[in-house]
């Protein structure tokens, strides 16, 4: 048995003692992090174990982002709200592809306040601020974590829970082009196809299925995007902005902003692709990427934030140059 097996094991026990579980994704999650909880979740109600079982992330307000929205589960979900009005503490708290305890936002005293804190995470970053750590930077997403956990659980792998898996699957590989892409993503793939579940259906909500003021908003902000040939030692960076404004007048929550990286990263004459993305309070958040020999993870670090080698993110402040400089010297003195 590997020592990771082991952890498996002992998360699964923890889980099935557990009168009251709380299943955390990380705040403005992606489908890695709130497919992770919620396939957890509905794994746990199917073995009927008469458990309260809450999915939740600390976002205030919650609002579960429109690509997953097609995720199932959503009856298990409440906000932090509800979370603090319940008072009684968890059982077990256990946090998916959380990285930093902030990132656990508004449910951070929840998660404390458990009598056993559980930490699933594949980023390299994570120091581990569990009980018990079940960390794995070796898995293409945090969801694989998971579904080792769902087979220690001994739990038949519905269509559901087999499409909350794969969602976290198919984006931390990015649609297995990533190089997190390793024989085990495929291996999954396949057994969570062999449910019968709607892997087109999945694709096509969390990927082919934006409004049209969201693809107006793709072309206004890639129309300024901007190309440094001679940044990163002649290799090459490329960035834009999303800002209110044009969000307002096209009617685009901030969500609508995530494609926008997608695009912009294809550019081969960039290493590194960065999208300054302003929020409703005014303030820049950036998404990173990089094609492989740039670390972005240790770049968002350096700025506050984190993530993973070849996808990174972090929150900045309210002045777009400043937060422009600070991502370009940030980006010098890593390489
Ligand atoms: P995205 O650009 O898709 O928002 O984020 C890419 C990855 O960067 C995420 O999977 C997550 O690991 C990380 N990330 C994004 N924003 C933050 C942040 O503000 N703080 C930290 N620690 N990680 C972030
Ligand atoms: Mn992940």
């Amino acid at each position: 048995m590997t020592a990771t097996s082991k952890v498996v094991e002992q998360v699964a026990v923890r889980l099935r003692a557990a009168r009251r579980v709380l299943l955390l994704a990380h705040v403005t999650p992606d489908a890695d992090a709130l497919g992770s909880a919620l396939a957890l979740g509905l794994a746990l109600e199917s073995l009927k174990l008469e458990q309260h079982i809450v999915v939740s992330f600390g976002d205030d307000p919650m609002v579960v982002p429109r690509m997953l929205t097609c995720l199932p589960g959503a009856h298990l979900l409440a906000d932090c709200h509800a979370i603090a009005a319940d008072e009684q503490p968890f059982d077990v708290a256990l946090s998916c592809d959380v990285s930093t305890l902030n990132r656990l936002g508004a449910n951070q005293d929840a998660f404390l306040a458990a009598q056993t804190s559980i930490v699933v995470d594949h980023h390299a970053s994570n120091t581990g601020f569990g009980d018990i750590n079940l960390i794995d930077p070796s898995a293409p997403a945090n969801a694989v974590l998971v579904l080792q956990i769902v087979d220690a659980l001994g739990v038949v792998v519905t269509e559901e829970i087999a499409q909350a898996i794969y969602a976290g699957l198919i984006t931390d590989t990015g649609n297995f082009k990533f190089p997190a892409t390793n024989p085990a993503a495929h291996l999954v793939a396949a057994r969570l196809l062999s449910t019968g579940m709607k892997h087109d259906f999945i694709a096509r909500k969390m990927y082919d299925d934006d409004d049209f003021a969201a693809v107006q908003l793709l072309g206004r902000s890639l129309a300024r995007s901007v190309l440094d040939r001679e940044a990163l030692h002649g290799t090459g960076f490329v960035w834009t902005t999303v800002t209110t404004e044009d969000r307002a007048a096209l009617g685009v929550s901030i969500d609508g902003a995530e494609r926008v990286i997608d695009t912009l990263r294809i550019t081969s004459e960039a290493e590194v692709a960065c999208v300054f993305k302003e929020d409703d309070h005014g303030i820049w958040k950036i998404s990173l990427r990089s094609k492989g020999a740039v670390d972005v993870g240790l770049v968002a670090q350096t700025l506050g934030g984190g993530g993973h080698k070849f996808a990174a993110g972090a929150t900045l402040g309210p002045d777009v140059s400043s937060a422009i400089d600070d991502v370009r010297r940030a980006l010098d003195a890593v390489r």
